[in-house]
Formats: C-alpha cells, sequence, structure tokens
C-alpha cells in the first residue's frame, strides 16, 4: 500500500496493484495509518519545508510575432497529489517562480493528515492551476474495470470535481493518455476510447493527456530520465514535431517522485535548464491551444 502513495502511476502494472490492500477496502482510519506513510515522515516533511503564504510567479506576457520568433510552450503537469513530494514540489516552484499544472486525486487530500495540509496548501499557492484526475483513481488503479462503465467513470470525476471545488471542467484520465480538446479527441487505448468520448460529451470535460512522461522507478519512485535526458527528449520531440500541437509539449511527472530532498533536485535541475533556453517558456494548460474555446464550449457545472 506505501506504493500506492509513493510510487502509483497512471500505468501502474498489475503485479504491483495486487500489493495495494488499504486503499478504500478499509475504512478510513486505516488510510491514515497504512496508505500514506503519514507518521514521522509527515512530520520530517513538516519541519524541513517551509510553505510560502505568496509568491510572485513568473508568467511572462506574450510575445509580439513582429519582434521575435515565438517561444516554445512547455507544460509541466504533475499528477497523483496531494502526495508525498507535494511539499519538495511546491518549494522548488516557489524558488524558481515558474507555473505549473497539478492533476489531484479526490481521495488523496483527506487520505492523511499530512495531505489534507498539503490539499489546504495548495489550494492558496500562487501560479499553479488544479484540475481533476478523479476521485479513485480507478479505485486501486483497477483500469479495466474502471473503463468499462462511462456513468460510473463521469461520477467519478464528477465527485472529486465537487468535493475539491474545481472550477473548471479539466481533467486527466488515470491510467490512460487520452485527450478531448474540441477536435482533439485521442486515446492511448482503442478500447477506452467510447467511455472516454462519454466523459467529454456527456460529462462535459476537457481532457489533457500528455507529449513526454517523465517516468519513475515504481520501487523507490526516483525519476529515472536525468534531467539532461529529458531535456533532450524534449528538443527531439520538438524538433521532430512530434507533438500533438506543434510548438507545444506536454510534461507529465508525478508527485512521489521529489519525497526526498535528493530527488527534487532533479526536477530543480530541470527546471532550471528550461529557463535557461531562451526558445522555451513554462506555461499553464489552460493556455494549452484551444482549451479556452474548450472550455467554453462545454456545458456548465
Ligand atoms: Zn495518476
Amino acid at each position: 500500500m506505501k506504493q500506492f502513495m509513493e510510487g502509483a502511476t497512471c500505468r501502474e502494472l498489475p503485479a504491483l496493484m495486487r500489493k495495494w490492500r488499504c486503499f478504500l477496502g478499509f475504512p478510513a482510519f486505516l488510510l491514515l495509518f497504512s496508505c500514506s506513510d503519514s507518521g514521522s515522515r509527515g512530520k520530517k516533511l513538516g519541519a524541513e519545508l517551509d510553505i510560502p503564504d505568496s509568491v510572485e510567479i513568473n508568467l511572462k506576457a506574450p510575445q509580439k510575432e513582429s519582434e521575435q520568433p515565438r517561444k516554445k510552450r512547455i507544460f509541466m503537469t504533475f499528477d497523483d497529489g496531494p502526495n508525498l513530494g507535494t511539499r519538495n514540489l511546491l518549494t522548488i516552484l516557489k524558488e524558481e517562480k515558474v507555473p505549473a499544472t497539478m492533476f489531484l486525486i479526490g481521495l488523496h487530500t483527506k487520505a492523511s493528515p499530512e495531505q489534507k495540509l498539503m490539499w489546504e496548501q495548495l489550494q492558496t499557492f500562487p501560479g499553479i492551476e488544479l484540475f481533476n484526475h478523479s476521485y479513485s483513481h480507478a479505485w486501486r488503479n483497477r483500469f479495466t474495470g474502471f473503463y468499462k462503465n462511462a456513468d460510473s467513470v463521469i461520477s467519478d470525476f464528477n465527485r472529486a470535481q465537487a468535493m475539491m471545488m474545481l472550477k473548471e471542467p479539466i481533467a486527466r484520465t488515470p491510467g490512460r493518455n487520452a485527450w478531448r480538446i474540441d477536435s482533439i479527441a485521442r486515446t492511448d487505448l482503442v478500447k477506452n476510447r467510447t467511455v472516454i468520448d462519454s466523459l467529454q460529451k456527456k460529462g462535459g470535460y476537457v481532457l489533457i493527456g500528455w507529449d513526454l512522461e517523465w517516468q519513475f522507478n515504481h520501487k523507490n519512485a526516483q525519476a529515472i530520465q536525468t534531467p539532461d535526458q529529458l531535456m533532450a527528449q524534449v528538443d527531439h520531440l520538438f524538433a521532430a514535431n512530434k507533438t500533438l500541437k506543434p510548438d507545444n509539449l506536454v510534461i507529465l511527472a508525478h508527485d512521489q517522485m521529489w519525497r526526498t530532498s535528493t530527488d527534487s533536485l532533479r526536477l530543480h535541475e530541470f527546471i532550471r535548464k528550461l529557463k535557461s533556453r531562451p526558445g522555451y517558456e513554462l506555461a499553464l494548460i489552460t493556455d494549452y491551444p484551444g482549451v479556452k474555446e474548450a472550455l467554453a464550449n462545454q456545458k456548465r457545472f
């Protein structure tokens, strides 16, 4: 179960899933003790890190086309929070003053005292956007069963939307790289296409997938690509025009990858490298091409 909180991702292996035993199958009080490893670790994190009340975020104004070439935009997105690693993530965002998008799991906002605290911090943290990554994360990552019933999937997202009081119906599907932004409709697993269509058409959600995943080791949650390797992948995808939208690239990462200060150095280093590149800029997912228009066309909650 410890692995759900620390190492769970959108692409869990069946063998790993069998190890999770406390998630929702037990009363909530058990979640506090067994899912999040919140005891000594939570206290340690709380003592080490200092989340600011306010911070100035460097959201750059759009470039005038006549002045210089438009920068390529990179959208850093972080899934599965609030989670171990969220504190370190916020500390880095604050220090580097960069925007980021968080796709949150409803259950995680109340799974442990540490996660409750991080949920409180997230709601007022400047320069980030909070969106829906489902309530249950497919109930212990049981993706195959989860995506068989459109109504239950919509209900799961609606539950998260309501409990987190999220304003915009932007979501990311657990375990599936799915896009639904008006004319964009992509699903990595074809057999789930119809249900995910319903999440957009009946549920009213704009769905954001990703172009590139910063992968991690599921045993220790450590990032697999080094910052230089990830940057090389970014450069290649842009150069080869392999992003879904030209000159726009969405990166998927997970909060739990930054649970130790040593691990979080990788994220810090990558963000510094991005900032040093004059041709790149970081942006929020609401600035991704077509998202604002799609929101205007979706049903209102
Ligand atoms: Zn996820």
